[in-house]
């Protein structure tokens, strides 16, 4: 995760609010041992969108947790004592049960309780019931500030006002809301608009994400490298502008965040320091972790078919164990990495390589090298005197 108005201003929103600060930087706060967790608690949605990494539907799987396994789980993660958990899905609201879930992890006092949703649900009542239960956080999807290319992406005429409507509503209860938008070849030039919409609107975090080629995302959906880069710079001009009242992030490439570092520093050590805020952040299966609604557990929500768990079978406990051989490899992703660049790459233990679905996906080779990755790290490596 790349902390892009940090790297730019030294100055954060929700980050601060949700994980405190150790002097500029907003960590220590997860570790391999307590990592953050992304909780997909259905996989129903009311929306269909064309790049879900999840192939949500209308109905769950059959196979989901019921409520009595679910709150066991919880029970676990506040036993566990990890920092945050985020509820998202499919959609989680459309669970009924995710109250009881929230409450139970809420009860807890010291776990911070995120949601990420779709927006279209959060009426105002439900934006005062999320904030009576515990939630501090609520991320909000959004592919693009014109509501025709996002009710497009949606699968639904009507979200995007719906969305809107429910970022208002959470604002006015009381909750810090982000918006998240995906970006692809179509919406590249909505990622700094949805900045200045945020500002605009009091939105007080931004978290754009590359996007991930698993579930209904393909490859069509890929930028260029070319656009991807310019889209970078776009995006940390407005973040800089929108310092003041909204923090935005990168997810999903740190060899962004290593261009940003280059392009910010004026000194070696600053160079360093840069670099050290990226590190500082969960990634998959080092610092984070993903329950899906069955119950197994996988590095991240970003990896298709890789389960390093399954919490209906084993505790919590023994998953996030680092022994446990099926999360190694993902601690241990400097020595995975096989690419001709990301294998022999300076930077593979800050960057971590990338996606591994984008590798798998386009290269056919799943510890292969990121597709969008756009820099030269030997160049930049060699111009710091790394
Ligand atoms: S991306 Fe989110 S909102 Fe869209 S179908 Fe998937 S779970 Fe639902
Ligand atoms: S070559 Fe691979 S490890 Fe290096 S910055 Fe690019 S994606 Fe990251």
């Amino acid at each position: 995760m790349i902390p892009v108005t940090r790297m730019a201003t030294g100055r954060g929103t929700v980050s601060s609010r949700l994980k405190g600060l150790h002097g500029k930087r907003p960590s220590g706060f997860s570790s391999l041992l307590k990592p953050v967790v992304f909780w997909n608690i259905t996989r129903a949605c009311n929306l269909k969108c064309i790049h879900c990494y999840i192939s949500a539907g209308p109905q769950p799987d059959p196979n989901e947790l019921s409520t009595y396994e679910a709150l066991r789980v919880a029970s676990e993660i506040v036993e566990a004592g990890l920092p945050l958990v985020t509820l998202t899905g499919g959609e989680p609201l459309v669970r009924s049960d995710l109250w009881a879930i929230a409450r139970r992890i809420a009860l807890s006092g010291d776990i911070r309780l995120a949601i990420s949703t779709n927006g279209t649900l959060i009426s105002r009542g439900t934006a005062s019931r999320l904030r009576k239960t515990g939630f501090s956080y609520v991320g909000i999807s959004l592919d693009s500030t014109r509501p025709e290319v996002h009710d497009a992406f949606r699968g639904m005429a009507g979200a995007f006002s719906r969305a809107l409507r429910g970022a208002r509503n959470a604002l006015e209860a009381g909750l810090d809301v982000g918006f998240r938008i995906t970006i692809t070849r179509y919406n590249l030039e909505d990622a700094p608009r949805i900045v200045r919409l945020a500002r605009e609107m009091g939105v007080p975090r931004v978290a754009i994400y590359l996007i991930d080629l698993l579930g209904r995302a393909g490859e069509n959906l890929l930028p260029s490298r070319e656009e991807l880069r310019a889209t970078v710079d776009r995006i940390l001009d407005e973040a800089i502008s929108a310092s003041d009242t909204t923090e935005v992030l990168i997810v999903r490439g740190n060899f962004a965040g290593i261009y940003l570092a280059d392009k910010l520093a004026k000194t070696r050590e600053e160079f360093l320091e840069l670099l050290s805020l990226l590190g500082s952040h969960g990634d998959c299966g080092r610092r984070s972790i993903s329950i899906y609604p069955d119950g197994t557990v996988r590095p991240c929500q970003f990896l298709e078919g890789v389960i390093v768990g399954d919490l209906r079978r084993e505790s919590l406990e023994t998953i996030l164990s680092p022994s446990n051989p099926r999360l190694k490899p993902f601690l241990e992703i400097g020595s995975m990495l096989s690419g001709s660049r990301c294998g022999k790459c300076p930077f593979k233990g800050v960057c971590g390589g990338g996606s591994r679905m984008r590798a798998l996906r386009v290269y056919g080779d799943f510890w292969g090298d990121d597709p969008l990755c756009f820099i030269d790290p030997w160049e930049i490596a060699s111009r710091w005197g790394l």
